[in-house]
């Protein structure tokens, strides 16, 4: 957890946040991602971490996730008969009655956690960029759960998959809102594979190292 977040005392090393093994900081020379030899915790990313980029695309992905939301995913046509629907749409129609269990699961992983990640994560680069420590563990903490709930690439698949199973039974007419949702998915998983927690989080402490020490 990283609430009792436990920072190595010795200058070169870091201690495995899953399984607590101490291990010495790689050379920063070779390329692939750094994971735990004994849990298999990825710790480091294959790419430098880049706080002004990946802000830049956290500030995009805010853009596009507005339409995304609001916006027709597709246009349903049969027999005279005329359907659209926006994700947010989607969400509201299942909360009633039977439903009302899956439209809060859709609630949780489509809206409330997706919108958790790009807030944590534009925090913590913020905290990165500007060479300041986070002001609670907490962001940290938001950043990883939402890796794990955000399933927006999930919905994004399962919507591409029903309009081929859809296309013989009716006409299916992609929306703007599933272009921008598909640009906003992918700009997510590009942030969040460049800003390993592990590394973001070592990024923000030695930024913040280097400032108290000048
Ligand atoms: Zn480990």
């Amino acid at each position: 957890m990283p609430a009792d977040r436990d920072v190595s005392p010795e200058p070169g090393t870091l201690q495995c946040p899953d399984c607590h093994t101490d291990l010495a900081l790689p050379s920063g020379k070779g390329r692939g991602t750094w994971r735990c030899p004994r849990c298999d915790c990825q710790l480091s990313g294959a790419w430098r971490l880049k706080p002004d980029s990946l802000l830049a695309l956290s500030l995009a992905t805010a853009f596009l996730w507005v339409p995304a939301l609001t916006l027709p995913l597709l246009r349903l046509e049969n027999l005279g008969l005329d359907n659209h629907a926006s994700l947010l749409g989607c969400i509201f129609a299942l909360m009633h009655g039977l439903y009302l269990p899956a439209g809060l699961l859709l609630l949780f992983t489509l809206l409330i956690m997706p919108l958790a990640n790009l807030v944590a994560v534009s925090r913590l680069l913020w905290a990165a960029r500007q060479h300041q420590p986070v002001p609670s563990p907490r962001w940290m903490w938001v950043y990883r759960q939402s890796r794990e709930w955000a399933m927006t690439d999930i919905f994004l698949l399962g919507i591409l998959i029903s309009m081929t199973k859809l296309g013989d039974l009716a006409t299916v007419t992609p929306g703007a809102g599933i272009v921008c949702l598909g640009l906003a998915v992918l700009l997510r998983l590009i942030v969040e594979t460049l800003a390993q927690p592990e590394q973001l989080q070592r990024l923000i402490d030695q930024r913040a190292g280097e400032v108290s020490d000048a």
